[in-house]
């Protein structure tokens, strides 16, 4: 039986990993421009930090988690997410107390147990950024030019940013109420799921997707018309500060993140060209009690996270891509005649790399034809044939290939000679 990758993982090819590295390359720039630094946390934790922080009522905890026990009866769970461990690296490196707000950033894989489905993976990967120890809006303003800078630097055009407030444990669960009232007496209109959420977690309703479901959930009350006041005036002073930056924002009544921790300021960045249903490309907001939930001291902290499999899928009908994968081009391809030419040839080859010259040598023992086949193939710029002669005099004649004109030169000049005609 042939051995296969695991459904719902995927390859990241050369001809493809070159569009991922420069997603990567900009984001870090950018992200530098506004004085992020990278974290990299382990991909395995406590399954008691997921637990706790993004809810146990979330489908998430409830069935996406991959989750071991280890040899010690341990639960340990391969991360789904990338902001509680990075708030349990804050709280447990003390970073709070180094530098008043901490901005970090993290770019890796995350692990959730879906059904796999078109643009769904099992293992998939994350750009995202944390500030911790803020509660002012204006960063939230800042986060999110950083995002639409980010987006734009690489070529999108089409997305929009959706917003909201989620209120807080002060106004929060008065409305929490209320909409669990409203949607008791809907639950004849309303999916199994959305009725067994109506008990554990009735904010979570807005986010169904089940087209039956849609006219009762249009009906029921809107978080913003039970804000208290300082929610109210922290989400104006947000949309305030887009505004002076010129990002536009739509509000999004039923943009509730299906996340527990969350607080306030919610948001997403949408793009149509992904369909209806996963058309989130970016999600994210405040999630101040987050620390607490897994024991750290009270932390300010506002984040988004990114699908890169997402982004990709936008950025491969790019106009400047889309060309096959080509094989990086030697500067010179050492062809040898016998075995003394190719011992010869890896000492040359391994100098002129020391000298920052990609040198390419055949291993394969094959013919000088199918040497010069294989020279060609790879676009080669140049080709020097050593044999017996050209060991004997130590004079190697190098060809350029576009034109096929040749210099013969000593083996010391090559290098020089090469560094010129780049
Ligand atoms: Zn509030
Ligand atoms: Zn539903």
């Amino acid at each position: 039986m042939k051995v296969q990758s695991i459904r719902g993982t995927h390859d990241i090819l050369p001809g493809s990993v070159e569009l991922w590295q420069e997603i990567e390359r900009t984001a870090r720039d950018l992200f530098g421009l506004y004085g992020y630094a990278e974290i990299r946390t382990p991909v395995l934790e406590e399954t008691e930090l997921f637990a706790r922080s993004i809810g146990i009522e979330t489908d998430i905890v409830r069935k996406e988690m991959y989750t071991i026990e280890d040899s010690k009866g341990k639960s340990i769970t391969l991360r789904p997410e990338g902001t509680a461990p990075v708030v349990r690296s804050y709280i447990e490196n003390g970073v709070s107390s180094e530098v008043p707000v901490a901005k970090l950033y993290y770019i890796g894989p995350m692990f959730r147990h879906e059904r796999p489905q078109k643009g769904r993976y099992r293992q998939f990967h994350q750009i995202g950024a944390e500030v911790l120890g803020s509660d002012n809006p204006a960063i939230e303003a800042e986060v999110i030019e950083m995002l639409f800078r980010l987006l734009q630097a690489l070529g999108l055009q089409d997305f929009t940013l959706l917003i909201n407030s989620v209120g807080c444990p002060v106004c929060r669960p008065a409305y929490v109420d209320r909409l669990r009232e409203e949607l008791r007496t809907r639950a004849g209109e309303l999916c199994e799921e959305c009725r067994r959420r109506t008990e554990t977690n009735p904010l979570r309703v807005l986010d169904c997707k089940v087209p039956t479901c849609q006219p009762a959930i249009d009906q029921l009350p809107a978080i913003a018309d039970w804000l208290c006041p300082e929610c109210r005036e922290h989400f104006s002073l947000f949309q305030k500060y887009l505004k002076s930056q010129e990002i536009p924002a739509t509000t999004a009544p039923r943009l509730v993140r299906g996340l527990d921790y969350y607080v306030r300021t919610t948001f997403e960045i949408v793009s149509g060209r992904l369909g209806p249903t996963q058309n989130a490309l970016v999600g994210g907001g405040r999630y101040d009690g987050l620390s607490e939930l897994i024991g750290g001291p009270p932390a300010k902290g506002f984040g988004f996270a990114m699908g890169m499999e997402r982004l990709v899928l936008l950025l491969s009908g790019r106009a400047d891509l889309g060309a096959p994968y080509k094989p990086p081009a030697p500067e010179i391809f050492l062809v040898h005649l016998d075995q003394p030419a190719f011992e010869h040839n890896l000492g040359l080859a391994s100098e002129l790399r020391k000298a920052g010259i990609f040198a390419y040598v055949d291993f394969e023992g094959k013919s000088i034809k199918s040497q010069m086949r294989q020279a060609n193939r790879l676009n080669a710029r140049f080709t020097c044939v050593v044999g017996e002669s050209e060991l004997q005099t130590g004079q190697m004649t190098l060809k350029r290939m576009a034109d096929g004109s040749q210099t013969t030169l000593k083996r010391i000049e090559i290098a020089e000679y090469l560094r010129k005609e780049k």
